[in-house]
């Protein structure tokens, strides 16, 4: 196979990776299999397949073909030896916790992580006797600190959800190899395509699949990448707790995954002359983009990133009055809780990555009452700032 030859590079592994081993009938496209468990005439076959000595499936809840057929798209995406899936993003990262840590356990990780990240550091763990220490993101001196003053794991998330900032994963890992920390980050808003954390140190890397890695919001899933020992820890822990990633789901994300980088590179390419038009306009408080120049992680993101990605936010002058106004006059756009979807959507952070806090927790973590997370679609760029200036001559028209 040319495969075996040429060191193929994202875009085309992110066409072929995990596809071959997977085909069956000649058909050349991997099959949706459904079946929840796999028959064999000969137990001692059987035997040897579920005590994997040889490969193969003995029941769903473990593993599937398609599924695994994603599996090793994202492992070969991020440079893994190995990758296993869940029912959602929140499963892979509650699962990846729950396998590793134990009572008396200490987590540092970011106050900026996603929502429901949040909550299991601040309410689940804590009922387990694990202490989890949440750090500003911007205040290195805070998060080594804390790292060096011993931690079983250190929980990353960057660019983070929605105030897109953006941690230094080299140094922090480094911080961490020296106590003998784990290493685990979330890449869903990067995506492999910009950013591959084991290649910064990482010893797990991490997606919500439901965004950018399936891109059309049509599958839940999620799913973990790193070595063949850490992985099976987490694979264990899942097969016996039970959060599989579904055939069809596993089946529309490899699918969407076909087009990452043609999604991505166009997506990116949106998110900055969007930031741009942004920034110039009026009736905006901030706007995050780390590839602004005048992004305060700009510096780290430029060093550690191989594009911005397609997520913004940014803040509307008026608050929460002003987004009420604003987001339903507009025309290319989902306004919902996803994000990495072809379509351009929008979304005030209170009712998306943030709808599990309290007002007091979201002013504590620094989000503004008017901050809209805006997930740029794959749409022609110049319609949706026709969109924004429109809905923007509106909202001057209001207030
Ligand atoms: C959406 C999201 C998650 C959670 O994923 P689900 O698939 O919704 O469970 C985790 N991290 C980030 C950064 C996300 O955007």
């Amino acid at each position: 196979m040319h495969e075996d030859k040429i060191e193929a590079q994202i875009g085309t592994k992110a066409v072929w990776a995990g596809e071959k081993n997977h085909r069956v009938f000649n058909a050349s496209q991997v099959p949706v299999v459904v079946s929840c468990a796999y028959t064999y005439d000969d137990v001692d076959e059987w035997y040897d397949v579920a005590l994997e000595k040889r490969p193969g499936h003995i029941y769903g809840r473990n593993t599937n073909p398609t599924v695994e057929a994603f599996e090793q798209k994202c492992a070969e995406l991020e440079g893994a030896e190995a990758a296993t899936s869940f029912a959602t993003g929140m499963a892979a990262i509650s699962n990846i916790l729950y396998t590793f840590l134990r009572p008396g356990d200490r987590v540092v990780s970011i106050k900026d992580s996603y929502g429901g990240t949040n909550k299991m550091f601040t309410e689940f763990l804590p009922n387990v006797d694990v202490e989890c220490v949440l750090c500003d993101t911007e205040d290195y001196d805070e998060i080594e600190a804390e790292i060096a003053k011993g931690c079983k794991l250190l929980y990353l998330e960057s660019p983070t959800n929605p105030t897109v900032k953006i941690l230094d994963i080299e140094r922090l890992a480094k911080a961490s190899k020296a106590v003998g920390a784990m290493v685990v980050v979330d890449n869903t808003l990067a995506t492999p395509i910009n950013q591959t954390p084991l290649m910064l140190g990482a010893d797990l890397v991490l997606h919500s699949a439901t965004k950018f890695l399936g891109g059309h919001a049509d599958a839940l899933g999620g799913v973990v990448c790193g070595s063949h020992e850490l992985v099976k820890q987490v694979y264990h822990y899942r097969e016996i707790t039970g959060a599989t990633l579904q055939p069809w789901d596993a089946y529309l994300l490899l699918r969407g995954m076909k087009t990452l980088e043609l999604r991505v590179t166009r997506q990116q390419t949106s998110a900055m002359k969007m930031a741009e038009y942004l920034q110039g306009c009026d009736l905006v408080d901030q706007v995050n983009y780390p590839g602004l120049a005048t992004h305060r992680h700009h510096d780290v993101a430029a060093r550690q990133m191989r594009g911005y990605g397609g997520v913004l936010s940014f803040a509307l002058k008026g608050g929460m009055d002003a987004v009420r106004l604003m987001l339903p006059q507009l025309g290319f756009a989902n306004r919902a809780a996803n994000l990495g979807a072809v379509e351009t959507t929008y979304g005030p952070a209170r009712t998306t990555s943030h709808v599990e806090c309290t007002a007091e927790e979201r002013a504590a973590l620094g989000i503004a009452d008017g901050l809209v997370r805006l997930s740029v679609g794959i749409e022609d760029v110049d319609d949706l700032i026709a969109d924004l200036d429109h809905a923007f001559a509106y909202l001057r028209s209001r207030i």
